[in-house]
C-alpha cells in the first residue's frame, strides 16, 4: 500500500493505492495549524495500514475497470506534495503563505519516524508535473513543463523523465509581466499569478471565478496567462505543456 498525501492551503487529501498508480481510497478534511493537521495526517495514514484491509476504489476508471475490491496492506512509502516554496537542499517549506505553522517545520523526518516507513516531500506542482510526464498528457514526452491555474498559479518541470528543481524550484507564476500591475501575495507587483490567478479575478471584480467565465476580466486574464505560458515555452523549451488546476477545467482556457 502506497500513501499519497496533498496538503493544500483549505484541505488535506490523503490517498491509497495499492499499484502506485491507480488511487483506491481517499480521506479529505480541512487544513489547520500544524500541530493538528499533523495529528490528523497521522490518524489517517494509520487507517490505511492494514495488512487484511480490504480498499475500496475512489475514482470511477478504478470503478470501471471492475476492481472493487483490492487487497490491502501494510504501507510501504509515503509521499507528500505541499505548497511552494519548498527548499531542495533541506526539503523544508519555506514561507509558504497558505500553511500555517509549516515553515522550516522538517515534514518528513517527523512522519518518518512516526510512520517508520520512507516519505519523501514534494513541491505540489512539480509532484503533479511528474504524475502527468509519467502517467498522464505528458507521457512520451520530454521536457514536460506543467502549469496549474487554481487559486494560484505554480509551475513544475520534468526533465529527462525528473524533477527539475533547482535551488528551489521553477516559479512561472510569479514571472513578473508588468511592473504597475496588481500586487501579488508572493509581495511582487504585477507578476502572472496577480492578474491570471482564480483569487486575483475574485479581487478583481468581487466574485467566484466559475461565476464569472466569458465576461470581459475573465478573457483578460486569459490573455495575460497566455503570454507567461509562451515565456515559459521559450524558457524551458518544453515538448508539451500541460494545464492543470480548477481553471483548466473550462475547455475555453
Ligand atoms: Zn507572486
Amino acid at each position: 500500500m502506497y500513501i499519497g498525501i496533498d496538503i493544500g492551503g483549505t484541505h488535506i487529501r490523503v490517498g491509497a493505492s495499492v499499484d502506485g498508480k491507480n488511487l483506491y481510497e481517499k480521506l479529505d478534511f480541512p487544513t489547520k495549524e500544524f500541530e493538528d493537521s499533523f495529528k490528523e495526517i497521522i490518524n489517517a495514514v494509520k487507517t490505511f495500514d492494514s495488512p487484511a484491509r480490504n480498499a475500496t476504489p475512489a475514482r470511477s476508471d478504478a470503478a470501471s475497470s471492475g476492481e472493487h475490491s483490492v487487497a490491502g496492506g501494510k504501507v510501504k512509502s509515503v509521499g507528500v506534495s505541499v505548497p511552494g516554496p519548498l527548499s531542495a537542499k533541506t526539503n523544508l517549506v519555506l514561507s509558504s503563505p497558505n500553511l500555517k505553522g509549516f515553515n522550516e517545520k522538517p515534514l518528513a523526518e517527523m512522519l518518518k519516524e512516526n510512520l517508520q516507513v520512507p516519505v519523501k516531500v514534494e513541491h505540489d506542482a512539480s509532484a503533479a508535473a511528474l504524475a502527468e510526464a509519467t502517467l498522464g498528457a505528458g507521457k512520451g514526452k520530454n521536457p514536460v513543463l506543467y502549469i496549474t491555474v487554481s487559486t494560484g498559479i505554480g509551475s513544475g518541470l520534468i526533465v529527462d523523465g525528473k524533477i527539475y528543481r533547482g535551488l528551489y524550484n521553477p516559479e512561472a507564476g510569479h514571472q513578473i509581466i508588468d511592473t504597475h500591475g496588481p500586487k501579488c501575495r508572493c509581495g511582487q507587483g504585477g507578476d502572472l499569478e496577480a492578474f491570471s490567478s482564480g483569487e486575483s479575478i475574485k479581487t478583481k471584480v468581487g466574485r467566484h471565478p466559475k461565476e464569472v467565465e466569458g465576461s470581459r476580466e475573465w478573457y483578460d486574464a486569459l490573455d495575460i496567462l497566455a503570454i507567461g505560458i509562451t515565456n515559459s515555452i521559450l524558457h524551458y523549451s518544453p515538448e508539451i505543456v500541460v494545464i492543470g488546476g480548477g481553471m483548466s477545467k473550462n475547455q475555453k482556457i
